[in-house]
Parts: C-alpha cells; structure tokens; sequence
C-alpha cells in the first residue's frame, strides 16, 4: 500500500492561518464557541484556534449517519454532544470533510434548534462531486476531487488520523 501527498503539511498550515485571519475579522467583537465534530475534525479545529485571536470557547459533538448515505432523510445518530448550552451564542462548527453534506447539514439543523445567536461552518476540505445535500460553508480551506482522503485527523478503518499532511490512499 502507498500513501500519495495530496495537500503537505506546509500548503494546510498557510491555508488554516489565512482561514483564521478571516474569521478574526469577521468576529471581532465577539466572542465564539467552536464547536468540533469529532473525531476528524480535531487536528484541524486545533490549528485553527491556534491563530483566532476572539474569546474563544471549546465544545465537541460526534455524530454517524445512519441508512443509506443517498437518502435525503438526513437522519445522524449523536455519539457525543455539547456539554455547554449555546442559546444565544455565536457557534462555529468546525469540520473536517463536507461530502454528502448529510452530516453536517443535520448537525446545523439540530444546533440551530437550540436557538444560537449564529452558526458558521468552517470545513477542511469539500468534495464537490459528491455532495446533494447543499450546505453554506462559510471558511473552506480546500475543494477537493473526488478522492478518498487520509490523514490531519481523517482516518481509513481508524488509522492514519495522525499523518500531518492529507495524502491518498492506495492499495
Ligand atoms: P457526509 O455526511 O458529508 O457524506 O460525510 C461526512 C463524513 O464522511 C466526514 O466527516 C468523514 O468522516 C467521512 N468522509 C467523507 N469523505 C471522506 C474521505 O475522503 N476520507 C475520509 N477519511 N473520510 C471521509
């Protein structure tokens, strides 16, 4: 099996810290809670806060979809959700990869019930080809091909999450 580089570790650091400054802007004035989906997300929620320089709070929530990725029924299983309440907060929900869209289109609906101030998506990577379930992102790092990703956080079967670059995978 082989590991191809498909976006270095350097190419993602520039990347998040433009991402950051936008969101600095953006937000100034405000305070944000970033709300990471796990387990994916992790590495890149990370580095982003690294660079955010508003108040920032930390909380996560897991979420599986559950039957047919192709259903529009948009049904996720929460594994793990927020600890804190968010009514009337300023959420950013940081993801790692927006494919389907199912995910985190339900994610968004299911926080935006809980009445927050607002919700922004901030995503790593986005797989154009893939998608029905439109969703605004509003900070994309990275459009991708149509390529089954590892690495920075995403995983095959669990492993590679740890990788600092994002690379394909091939047998
Ligand atoms: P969606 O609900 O948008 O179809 O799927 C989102 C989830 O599928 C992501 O959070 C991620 O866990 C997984 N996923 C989708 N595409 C890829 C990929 O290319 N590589 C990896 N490792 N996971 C992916």
């Amino acid at each position: 099996m082989a590991i191809d580089v498909y976006l270095s570790e350097e190419k993602i650091k520039e990347r998040v810290i433009e991402l950051a400054n936008k969101i600095n802007k953006d937000y100034a004035g405000k305070e944000i809670v970033v709300v990471g989906v796990l387990n994916g997300a992790f590495m890149f929620c990370a580095d982003l806060i690294r660079h955010i320089n508003v108040p920032v709070t930390l909380d996560f929530i897991a979420a599986s979809s559950y039957g047919e990725e192709t259903e529009s029924s948009g049904q996720v299983k929460i594994e793990w959700d927020l600890k804190n309440e968010i009514k009337g907060k300023h959420i950013l929900l940081v993801e790692d990869i927006v494919d389907t869209g199912l995910t985190i289109k339900s994610l968004k609906a299911l926080l935006g019930s809980r009445e927050p101030a607002s919700i922004k998506l901030a995503s790593l990577l986005f797989k154009p080809a893939r998608n029905i379930h439109p969703v605004e992102i509003d900070y994309l790092a990275f459009e991708i091909d149509d390529k089954f990703v590892i690495g920075y956080g995403l995983d095959y079967a669990g492993r590679y999450r740890e990788l600092p670059y994002i690379g394909i995978y091939s047998e």
